[in-house]
Formats: C-alpha cells, structure tokens, sequence
C-alpha cells in the first residue's frame, strides 16, 4: 500500500510531466501506450491508493493524471475511491483530469517507473529552471485534510458550481442520539464532535473533514447516524460545521461525564448506573462462585 508517494510528488513537482500514467503493482504490462505519458508503477494497488494523491500530482505539475484499471484486481473498489476526484476534475472543465482508464492504445513500449525509486528530474539539477510550484503537502496532515487542500487549490478561482456533485464525505444524519460519544471517539478524521453548553450537547460533524469510511455509522451502538448521500464537493471545500443532534444531558454525580437521562431524575451515567448495581464487576473473581461459605 502506497500512502504518501513523497518521491512521486516530488518528482511531479520538478519534471511536470505532460501526462502520468498510474499502474497498479501486479499490472503485468502497463508499458505499451502513447509515448507522451510517463508510466509509474505504484506498489500496492490503486484501489488503496489514497484518494488525495491523484489530486495532488495535478497541483504538483502533472498535466493529466491516469488510473490504469485494465491491471487492478479491485476495479471496482478503485473505481468507488477516485471516481468523485475524477468527477471533480471533469467538471471543473480544464484540461487538468484525473481520468479512470482501461488499457491505453499505441503500441510503443515506454520505460516504466518506479514510484519508490523515481529518477533525478532533469530540471532539479539546473535551479534555475525549477518551475515555481507550490510545496509539498505536509506529510503529518490527514488524508482528508491533504483531500481538502488539494481539491481547494484546484478549485481556487473556477466559476464551477460545485453544490451538485457528490464529494467524498457522508452526508450524515442523527436520529435519536444520546451523545454517547461512541461515534466521536471512531472517526480517525475528527470529524465529529460533541459540546456542551448549560444542559444540551450538540454533536457536531464537519463534512469537509469526513472520508466516507462509515465507521461512525457501524459503531453508534443507538443505531442513530444515518447517510443520505454524501456531501458535494462545495461543503468538501468550504468545511463548514452543522449540528446534526442536540441532546439534553446532565453530568454523573459520581464520575462527572456528560450523559444523556433516560429517566428524569437519573443522575448516574450508564457506567456507573452498571457498576454501582453490581459492585464487585460483572464477572466473579475465578473460583469465587464455587467456594464455600462459612459453615
Ligand atoms: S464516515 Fe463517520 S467515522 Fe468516517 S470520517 Fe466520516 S464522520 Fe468520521
């Protein structure tokens, strides 16, 4: 699995190549095709190959950038991860595009390149020919972070309404939450949250930051969040917070968290409800049940 192909961009950056060519590690021939592309074998498959990079090879320099899908064994799974980048770009109009393509025609044979071991730019060695591009992307930023940025630098300046096309995050919604936190506490891209002011907690989700993983929704032991849809492609960019849940909560008086009242007048939260009705645990020490008693 490839991650941050920190060579790649870096080499993007300096050569801007005209066109790229992306395969996958197991594709066994991606090196006949049009003699304009330079062809790089990523290691891992495209299907895992985080759905920021293409976008950012296009910022870097890269012309137009193809995912080669005749050689990927999980056509579809890459297909589901790059189609709203490949979307994104089309609409956009330019000639800058992510495209998802099948087997090239031409029958010239080019070099392919290696990802881990891309060459010396010729460009890197004469400076003063370094075209002025921006910098990498810091390498500690998240993926949807790096997604964000990328998508907002290839943006910046387009006329493009981008409120109907579907972008990468769910659009999720919260039906009878009790602010567990459990889905906050899941999300790997902190894009929920939960606040508390007087006695409500809001849970907040910011769906610029979210990658459509799911993990919320198949963690929320309430079974409250849902998905319609996923957010466009604007909300992507502009990364604005909504509220999606407002609960009524009032603090443990043994443990002081926040927690939701099933009963009024309930003032211990679920895990002290649970420990102080079963004080020596939910599980007897081993041997316990069995020893007898005083005679
Ligand atoms: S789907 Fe849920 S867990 Fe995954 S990134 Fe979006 S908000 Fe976070």
């Amino acid at each position: 699995m490839i991650t941050d192909p920190r060579q790649l961009l870096s080499w993007v950056r300096r050569a801007g190549p005209e066109a790229l060519e992306l395969a996958c590690a197991e594709h066994p021939d991606p090196s006949r095709g049009d003699t304009a592309a330079d062809v790089v074998r990523v290691p891992g498959c495209l299907a895992d190959l985080e759905a920021h990079v293409p976008l950012e090879l296009l910022v870097l320099g890269a012309g137009s950038v193809v995912l080669r899908l005749d050689g990927c064994s999980r056509p579809e799974e890459a297909r589901r991860r790059h189609g709203p980048v490949a979307a994104l770009t089309t609409a956009l109009g330019g000639s800058r595009v992510v495209v998802l393509a099948g087997e090239r025609t031409g029958s010239r044979r080019r070099p392919v390149l290696d990802a881990h071991h891309m060459p010396v730019a010729r460009r890197a060695l004469l400076p003063i020919l370094a075209p002025d591009r921006p910098p990498l992307p810091p390498g500690h930023a998240t993926a949807q972070e790096r997604l964000s940025a990328a998508a907002t630098a290839l943006i910046a300046g387009s006329a493009t309404v981008l409120d109907d096309l579907d972008g990468v995050g769910l659009a999720l919604t919260a039906a009878g939450c009790t602010a567990s936190g459990v889905c906050v506490r899941s999300c790997p891209e902190g894009a929920l949250s939960l606040w508390t002011e007087g006695d409500a907690t809001d849970l907040r989700f910011d769906p610029g930051r979210c990658s459509g993983c799911g993990l919320c929704i198949e963690r929320c032991d309430r079974g409250a969040l849902s998905a319609n849809g996923h957010v466009p492609w604007s909300a992507v960019v502009h990364s604005v917070p909504v509220i999606l849940a407002r609960t009524t909560t009032t603090r443990c008086r043994r443990c002081r968290a926040e927690f939701h009242p099933e009963v009024v007048g309930e003032t211990l939260c679920p895990v002290c409800a649970f420990r102080s009705a079963h004080p020596f645990g939910s599980v007897l020490p081993s041997g316990r049940a069995s020893r007898p008693g005083p005679a």
